[in-house]
């Protein structure tokens, strides 16, 4: 075989799982169809573990640190503060760029094409024209190969989208802010010292019958927002994404592994894709090595079980009567949200090497 391992979709994820495999001395070539440093829509927050995650593989883009989450709406706000190290703040452009720098020098070979399909081999896959041991799906939300291998599930929830700009205006806390209105949310992320990340999270009650709400009527639904950004230069140009919410009926298929976004998603809420996408390459890679890649299939679920619970928490609370007590229940419960930012982010290690030595 050409690799050990063959990467579709050169995004944060799939770069991470090739820096790590290339540190475990794996051959590993990238299938990317995209040229260069790629932006992305993104709220663009990452938590404390999914930092320790890429300073363990020797990567630190230009960050902005946070202590935490503020959750703020007309009137109230609460708040919850890491026990245990900072989150940052990290454009999508020096992500990339740190995340593809490190990887090239770790020997990882880009090839500029897409992945569609995928031939079976006696000890490995062919997909793109390129031979490999062992096949890692990172081709983001939408998936190609996902619907390829027949792994998709229908959507459960309402549809949601995501829409984000960049604002030249020196942060004003050192929290991640999330705003809360009727309609939608508003994340504010810290991005550098002067600059400012803010994404809109909504549902399909405002996306309309064909073009995505402007940028600019979201931010209508913020006024303190809106006041606070009046007359500041914007950084960026609009991107949006969604719908958010992939099901898949399992993340492993012969040599194939699914990772990141493409193993399956259910909304940004609790600002958690790439921590939770790390952690996936780091699972799948010792499935391969195991010469297990069906325990990945138990392995996953585990790994997203308490994001999942969490998120469609959230998400039915945000439709129901109830959305108007959360914000003054955490305020006079202070502990209870710091409790929950502790939880996202904090999986500990599901026990793992039983399962990796049980063939499935
Ligand atoms: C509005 C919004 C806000 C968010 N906020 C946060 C946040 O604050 N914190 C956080 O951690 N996460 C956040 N997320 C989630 C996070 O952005 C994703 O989890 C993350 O981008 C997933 O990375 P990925 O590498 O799996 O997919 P992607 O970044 O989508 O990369 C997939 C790659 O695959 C390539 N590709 C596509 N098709 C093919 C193919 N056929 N063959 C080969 N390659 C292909 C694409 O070109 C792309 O480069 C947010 C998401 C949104 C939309």
């Amino acid at each position: 075989m050409r690799y050990d391992l063959l990467i579709a979709g050169g995004g944060p994820v799939g770069l991470y799982a090739a820096i790590l495999a290339a540190t475990h001395g794996m051959k590993v070539a990238i299938a990317e169809p995209k040229a260069g440093v790629i932006d992305k829509a993104c709220g663009e927050g990452l938590m404390p573990a999914a930092v320790a995650a890429l300073l363990a593989v020797g990567v630190a883009p230009a960050h902005q640190p946070f202590e935490g989450i503020r959750y703020i709406d007309s009137n109230r706000t609460a708040e919850g503060r890491f026990s245990r190290g900072v989150g940052w703040g990290v454009r999508r452009l020096a992500l990339h760029s740190a995340l593809m720098e490190r990887a090239f020098d770790l020997g990882v070979q880009t090839e500029r094409t897409a992945v569609h399909t995928i031939d079976a081999q006696p000890e490995g896959i062919r997909a793109a024209g390129i031979e490999a041991r062992w096949l890692f799906a990172a081709d983001g939300l939408h998936s190609p190969l996902r619907k390829h291998l027949g792994l998709q599930l229908p959507a459960r929830f309402p549809r949601r989208y995501g829409i984000r700009r960049h604002f030249v205006i020196a942060p004003w806390s050192s929290f991640v802010e999330v705003h809360w209105s009727e309609q939608a949310e508003a994340y504010v992320t810290p991005v550098s010292d002067r600059e400012v990340g803010v994404a809109f999270l909504f549902d399909d009650r405002l996306k309309g019958a064909s073009s995505e709400p402007p940028f600019e009527r979201l931010m209508a639904a913020f006024p303190a927002l809106q006041e606070r950004l009046r007359g500041t230069d914007v950084g960026s140009t609009v991107r949006g994404a969604g719908p958010f919410e992939q099901r898949t009926l399992h993340q492993a298929s012969g040599r194939t592994l699914l990772i990141g976004d493409a193993a399956g998603y259910l909304d940004p809420i609790t600002g958690e894709g790439l921590r939770l996408g790390f952690e996936a390459a780091s699972l799948a890679l010792e499935c391969i090595e195991a010469g297990n890649p069906a325990a990945y299939n138990l392995l996953w679920p585990r790994a997203y079980r308490r994001y999942w619970w969490m998120t469609a928490g959230l998400l039915t609370l945000r439709r129901s009567p109830l959305r108007k007590v959360m914000l003054p229940a955490l305020q006079h419960v202070p502990g209870l949200f710091t409790a929950a930012v502790n939880a996202l982010g904090a999986e500990p290690p599901p026990k793992r090497q039983r399962l990796l030595r049980t063939p499935i």
